[in-house]
């Protein structure tokens, strides 16, 4: 069979009426689905437990999103069985029916796109248009992985040695941990599975406890469209569940996304060999940034102003990818600071599911840390717009997004991942000062460059250390197949979600010589 080549899922423009209408509707009817409870799925069957996870609105912490069984570190074994009874036949599956699970699902997202978007604004707080372009993603993850799996089933033979037939396949690993973030809760989530089971493989996947339900909602799905039981195992839980999977002898793999911090954890424990453990453990980790923009002297500083609001601000800033230092020519520092503030001045706040820009930041915790470097923001710099909780009467994590000015190249603000909406402005002496404060980091995920020189695009190209690079355009929303997306240094293993490579991460190659 021929399929069609890949595109990219188009957005939707909610100034049409008819999405905005239709937006609106499921918003209605997604709230009367809240604050329902969820099991966890093992091997298909759904297990209620004592202890729980609650999942609230970060708008309206009262209201309630999903009661969710929450699974403890005696659970994993059943976990793990569960996934290992399933590996046995689906790693048989052949490629191309594994890829037509992943179609079908694709195809079953898209027809209840608006309700994904509810779920997404409910539950993480994304407004319409960054609920819709994580529907979006999650869609093109499962087409474009579909397609590549195909593409490596029917990879180029080897070369030929005489006298002998030669083959290369590319088989599944095992049981995999796939453990996703809460800031792109359903492409994340749903990307990093799909790449695990269609290469063969079988899941453990355990969501943030921050967004259980969006992934419950998934699990449900791959259920409905009759993936056999036990492929992916659903399992909400913290912490000690989540390093007693790490650890799990029979846990062949990791896929996580998520902190530095989390992420060093598990890559420290996945290399400690467990007894009756009988392979090596592959970590495939997507982690923080401390992502630069250079705003170059001859810019157009419509389009500089413009990216960079959008880089630094959108989702309230809680994207890896999200600019957290802009770095600007001291030839148009002034004149930029005070576009910059006067354009981020402009971002009105308040209920995602009224379609506010600006939304609240994840959860209490992350509501403190964030105003905690407003703080720091008082001592290390000039704070020219925000700096400040917005209160409103539900009580929800508001944080004005805030510009701060005269920020050292060394200071916190210029280093640590804030993971919110502050934005570090650091004036450079020139073009070479520029770039090298843009790589005085120790994280390297995106970076972007506004500027009208060729040259100096050019020797960003060569110069600027990251793993998604961008001329002249903001630092956000990498699209599958066209943004290969992962990151340098301690952002992670590089892994290139959305790209050519990524599926290999999920295989192990068996080169097989016959005798003829
Ligand atoms: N891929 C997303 C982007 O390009 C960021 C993913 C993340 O924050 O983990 O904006």
């Amino acid at each position: 069979t021929t399929h069609a080549p890949f595109t990219n899922e188009p957005f939707l423009d909610f100034s049409i009426s008819e999405d905005k209408q239709r937006m609106e509707e499921a918003l209605a009817v997604i709230e009367s689905d809240l604050g329902q409870t969820y099991n966890l799925v093992l091997g298909g069957r759904t297990i209620a437990t004592t202890s729980q996870v609650v999942s609230t609105n970060p708008a309206r912490p009262s209201q309630v999103i999903g009661i969710h069984a929450k699974a403890e570190a005696k659970h994993v074994d059943l976990a793990v069985a569960s996934a290992q009874a399933a590996f046995d036949s689906w790693s048989r599956v052949p490629m191309s029916e594994r890829a037509d699970f992943l179609v079908l699902a694709a195809a079953h997202i898209r027809s209840h796109q608006f309700e994904f978007c509810a779920w997404l604004t409910y539950e993480v707080g994304k407004n319409w248009a960054e609920a819709d372009a994580d529907v979006g993603e999650t869609i093109d993850f499962l087409e474009f992985y579909a397609l590549e799996a195909r593409r490596l089933d029917a990879a180029r033979p080897p070369i030929q040695l005489p006298g002998e037939r030669n083959r290369l396949r590319y088989v599944p690993l095992g049981v995999g941990a796939v453990i996703p973030p809460w800031n792109f809760p359903l492409a994340i989530m749903a990307g990093m599975t799909a790449a695990s089971i269609v290469t063969g493989n079988t899941v453990v996947l355990k969501p943030s406890p921050d967004a259980p339900t969006i992934a419950a909602k998934f699990v449900a799905l791959l259920e409905e469209i009759g993936l056999p039981a036990g492929v992916v195992n659903l399992c909400v839980g913290g912490p000690e569940f989540g390093s007693a999977l790490v650890e799990h002898p029979q846990v062949r793999f990791i896929a996580f996304t998520g902190s530095k911090a989390v992420g060093l954890q598990i890559h420290e424990r996945a290399a400690k060999t467990q007894p009756g453990q009988h392979f090596i453990k592959r970590t495939i980790l997507e982690l923080g940034g401390k992502d630069g923009i250079i705003v170059d002297a001859d810019c157009d500083l419509d389009l500089a102003v413009e990216g960079v609001a959008v880089s630094a601000f959108g989702f309230s800033g809680q994207k890896c990818s999200a600019c957290s230092r802009v770095i600007v020519d001291q030839s148009i520092y002034n004149v930029f600071c005070d576009r910059l503030a006067e354009r981020v001045a402009k971002i009105e706040s308040g209920d995602p599911a009224k379609n506010f820009y600006g939304g609240p930041v994840i959860n209490e915790v992350a509501h403190k840390r964030v105003l905690n470097y407003l703080s720091v923001a008082e001592t290390e710099g000039r704070i020219l717009t925000g700096g400040n909780a917005i209160n409103t009467p539900e009580g929800g994590y508001f944080i004005a997004p805030t510009v701060v000015a005269d920020v050292a190249p060394n200071a916190r603000l210029a280093l640590e991942e804030i993971f919110g909406p502050v934005l570090a402005v650091i004036k450079s002496k020139d073009f070479d000062d520029a770039l090298a404060i843009a790589n005085n980091t120790e994280y390297g995920l995106t970076g972007a460059i506004y500027t009208s020189s060729r040259e100096k695009l050019d020797r960003a190209s060569e110069e600027f250390q990251v793993g998604n690079l961008y001329l002249n355009r903001k630092c956000t929303g990498a699209m599958v197949g066209a943004h290969p997306f992962g990151g340098f240094n301690m952002s992670g293993t590089d892994s290139k979600a959305g790209g050519p490579d990524y599926l290999l991460l999920f295989t192990q190659a068996k080169s097989i010589a016959e005798k003829v």
